[in-house]
C-alpha cells in the first residue's frame, strides 16, 4: 500500500491538473473561442447529457441560433424542436427566456459576473460560476460531479457527499487548489480529469498525475468515494395514447406551459388507471382530455422510456373518431393542431411519443392515409 500523504501541496496538484490538461484536453467546439455565447449554451446543454451527445446538439443550436439575437428571435417551437431528445426541456424554455433578457436588457452581451449571469432564467450557482470564470476568466472555483468526485478521493472524505459537511469541504479545499488567473483551464483541467482519469468506475489511478497525493487511493477506498446515498428505488408507469387521423389530419395537442413535458406536443392520452386496460384508457383519456369519443382502439406497439426514476411503457393505439371533430374541447393541452405529417414531425414531442413518431414515419399503410 502507498504511505498515506500528510499534506497536499496545493501548486502541485493545481500544476499537475493543468499539465495533465495542456496535454489530454478535449477539441470541444465551444473551446476554440471561448465565445460567452458557446460557453453558456455548452454548460446548459451538458447537463444531465454524454459529452458526445452534446457536442452533436450543440453543433446543430449554433447552425440555426449562432447567436442570442437569432435565440431571442426565434418561435418557442422550433427551440424545443431543436433540443427534442435532449430532455430536461425547461432548460429549453429558460434559455429562450434568458437569450430575449440578455436581448433586450443587456444589448445581446452575457453579463459577466457570476451575480449578473445567476439573474438569467435558468441560470443557477453552477452554471454561473462556470460560465464566469470559463468565458470571463473569474477567479471562482466550479464544482459538479466530477469535481466532487475527484475531491472526494483526493481528501478521502467520508461525509455523504451531497451533505452540507462535505460540499463545505469540497469547496474549500477546492477553493485553495484554485491557482489565481487560471480558473478558466484549471476548472474544466479539473472536470475533464474526473471524467477522463479519475472516473467513477476503474479511475486510471496507475496512470494519475496526482496519484502520490491522493488519500483515498492510500487507503484504498478509491471506489467508495465519494460516499453516496442509496438510490431510489424505481417507479413503473403504464401508460396509453391514441392516433386519430380525420380527413387526412392527426390531432396533436401541446401540454400545458405548467405541466411535467410542458409545452411539448403529444396524442392524447394518459396513465392507464387500476384494473383498466391500455384501450380503455384511451377511449377514457380522449373524452377526459378533448371532449371526443373514439374507439375501436387497433395496436401500434409500445414503447418504453425512463426518465428520472421513472420506468414507462407508453401502449400505442389509432383510434376512430365517432363524434363531431367540432366538439373538440381541450382540458389538459393549451392548444391542438389537425396537423399534415410533414407538421407532426416539426414538432417537438417527448421520449415515447418521440419514438411512436418514428414507428409511423416507417409505416406505408398509415402514411397512405394522412396527408404529407
Ligand atoms: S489516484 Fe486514483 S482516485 Fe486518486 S485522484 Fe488519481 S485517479 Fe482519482
Amino acid at each position: 500500500m502507498p504511505p498515506i500523504p500528510s499534506e497536499t501541496p496545493e501548486p502541485a496538484v493545481a500544476d499537475a491538473i493543468l499539465d495533465w490538461f495542456s496535454q489530454h484536453r478535449r477539441d470541444l467546439p465551444w473551446r476554440r473561442t471561448y465565445e460567452p455565447y458557446h460557453v453558456w449554451i455548452s454548460e446548459i446543454m451538458l447537463q444531465q447529457t454524454q459529452m458526445e451527445r452534446g457536442v452533436a446538439y450543440f453543433t446543430r443550436w449554433m447552425e440555426r441560433f449562432p447567436d442570442v439575437a437569432s435565440l431571442a428571435a426565434a418561435h418557442e417551437d422550433e427551440v424545443m424542436k431543436l433540443w427534442e431528445g435532449l430532455g430536461y426541456y425547461s432548460r429549453a424554455r429558460n434559455l429562450h427566456r434568458a437569450a430575449r433578457m440578455v436581448h433586450e436588457l443587456h444589448g445581446g452581451c452575457l453579463p459577466d459576473t457570476v451575480e449578473g449571469l445567476q439573474a438569467l432564467p435558468g441560470v443557477g450557482p453552477y452554471t454561473a460560476r462556470a460560465v464566469a470564470s470559463i468565458a470571463f476568466g473569474r477567479d471562482v472555483c466550479v464544482i459538479d460531479a466530477n469535481v466532487e468526485r475527484v475531491a472526494s478521493r483526493l481528501y478521502d472524505i467520508e461525509a455523504p457527499v451531497k451533505s452540507r459537511q462535505a460540499r463545505e469541504e469540497i469547496e474549500r479545499r477546492c477553493a485553495a487548489l484554485l491557482p489565481p488567473g487560471r480558473a478558466r483551464d484549471f476548472n474544466q483541467a479539473l472536470m475533464e480529469f474526473g471524467s477522463l482519469v479519475c472516473s467513477p468506475r476503474n479511475p486510471a489511478c496507475a496512470a494519475c498525475p496526482v496519484a502520490a497525493w491522493c488519500r483515498a487511493r492510500a487507503l484504498g477506498v478509491q471506489e467508495s468515494r465519494p460516499v453516496t446515498a442509496k438510490a431510489q428505488p424505481p417507479i413503473y408507469l403504464t401508460m396509453a395514447t391514441g392516433v386519430l387521423v380525420h380527413d387526412g389530419r392527426v390531432l396533436a395537442q401541446k401540454r400545458m406551459a405548467d405541466d411535467i413535458w410542458a409545452n411539448l406536443w403529444e396524442f392524447p392520452g394518459g396513465i392507464v388507471e387500476e384494473g383498466e386496460t391500455p384501450p380503455l384508457a384511451v377511449i377514457r383519456e380522449y373524452m377526459e382530455e378533448t371532449g371526443l369519443t373514439v374507439n375501436h382502439p387497433v395496436p401500434i406497439g409500445s414503447f418504453r422510456h425512463s426518465y428520472t426514476r421513472y420506468r414507462v411503457t407508453l401502449h400505442a393505439f389509432s383510434v376512430t373518431l365517432l363524434s363531431d371533430p367540432s366538439e373538440l374541447v381541450l382540458s389538459a393541452a393549451q392548444e391542438h393542431r389537425w396537423a399534415t405529417w410533414s407538421q407532426i414531425k416539426s414538432l417537438a414531442f417527448p421520449a415515447g411519443h418521440r419514438q411512436l413518431v418514428r414507428h409511423l414515419d416507417g409505416d406505408e399503410t398509415f402514411l397512405a392515409g394522412v396527408r404529407p
